[in-house]
């Protein structure tokens, strides 16, 4: 196929003019099946910076994804600011297990960025970038309730939403200042793209007026510091999030299946958002349960209803037969007549 990938996807999430329609990986792609192949295992793919960048490439070299995407877990940035965190052994997932914040004193160093993982992150984009010429590279960050919530536990962080919500505003603010810093980061290191995990701004989590009042001009600050297309993904059926999602200054939002994407398009529409709408192959059901042949059928549909980059709904399992996500990327070909 004789396109360079990284203007397909940069063109795909700001002028819409591409001729084919990316297919990406993130959510972060992390099969066990492709580790396995490598040589690599976790925990120690999360801490070194060699097999970061394998794990990040193997998506791109197994299976074909267009996209090569790092960090790979929701406590990367809790980590850094300052909380213990648990790795496991079998998944990417990960999980804080110490925090010395509470929520009346929180304070986010803005140098958080040098902290933890962030060397290894720093050097293992650099190793891709010396490597690979025209993949694109997406820096994986999480957004202000995400990583508050990673901080502090969310359901105590939504509890104090009802009761003393200017102390939330305050904490969400000093998050913010330090995700921008983040940002700038990615700016510098000349990553093609930003994917902004907010799986606790789901709807069920946070009403959708809250997310207005809230999140709403922490995301408009977060997304005019960046230099390159951000995407938001919010996990589930976030329909009811989807005005919010749609007009706080994103490229692309990367919805779940439980979203169909033809209703997210009308909400577009009616907003006359410039976001592109982007998902929403099931990670669950289709990815990880079924066959080539029913994932191709679920890409058709999707291409039928113009998602702008094709996508996993969310973080795969990771024990997802590679065979699946590579019928992704052949149905995507088949669709648009590539050899
Ligand atoms: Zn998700």
């Amino acid at each position: 196929m004789d396109i360079n990938l990284k203007e397909n996807l940069i063109a795909a999430l700001t002028t819409e003019d591409n001729e084919i329609t990316p297919v990406g990986s993130f959510p972060a792609t992390c099969m066990i099946e492709l580790m396995e192949k490598e040589g690599v295992s976790w925990p120690k793919g999360h801490t070194d910076a060699e097999d970061m960048a394998t794990i990040a490439a193997s998506a791109y070299e197994h299976v074909g994804l267009e996209s090569m995407v790092l960090p790979f877990d929701l406590c990367f940035e809790a980590e850094a600011l300052g909380c213990e965190v648990a790795l496991t052994d079998h998944d990417n997932s990960s999980q804080t297990t110490h925090s010395p914040f509470d929520i009346e004193t929180f304070e986010a160093d803005p140098d958080f960025i040098h902290n933890a993982r962030f060397p290894a992150m720093i050097e293992a984009t650099k190793i891709l970038q010396d490597k690979y010429d025209d993949v694109p590279i997406v820096g994986a960050m999480s957004g202000p309730i995400t990583v508050l919530g990673q901080c502090l536990g969310i359901e105590g962080v939504l509890k104090d939403v009802n009761t003393k919500v200017n102390t939330v505003e305050d904490a969400l603010d000093e998050m913010t200042t330090a995700l921008i810093e983040q940002v700038e980061l990615y700016n510098e290191l000349e990553m093609d793209a930003i994917v902004l995990y907010e799986p606790n701004g789901a709807p069920e989590l946070l009403a959708p007026p809250l997310f207005k009042q809230l999140l709403n001009p922490l995301h408009e600050e977060i997304t005019a510091a960046s230099d390159i297309p951000m995407v938001l993904h919010v996990c589930g059926n976030s329909l009811p999030q989807m005005e919010n999602m749609l007009s706080t200054g994103y490229q692309g939002v990367s919805i779940a299946d439980d979203v169909d994407v033809n209703e997210a398009q009308a909400v577009r529409q009616q907003l006359g958002s410039d976001t592109v709408v982007c998902g929403n192959i099931s990670v669950t059901d289709t990815l990880f349960m079924k066959s080539p042949e029913a994932v191709k059928e679920e890409v058709k549909v999707a291409l039928d209803k113009n998602v702008g980059v094709l996508l996993p709904a969310c973080m795969i399992a990771p024990l997802s037969p590679s065979e699946n996500i590579k019928a992704m990327v052949q149905a995507r070909n088949e669709y648009f007549g590539i050899e």
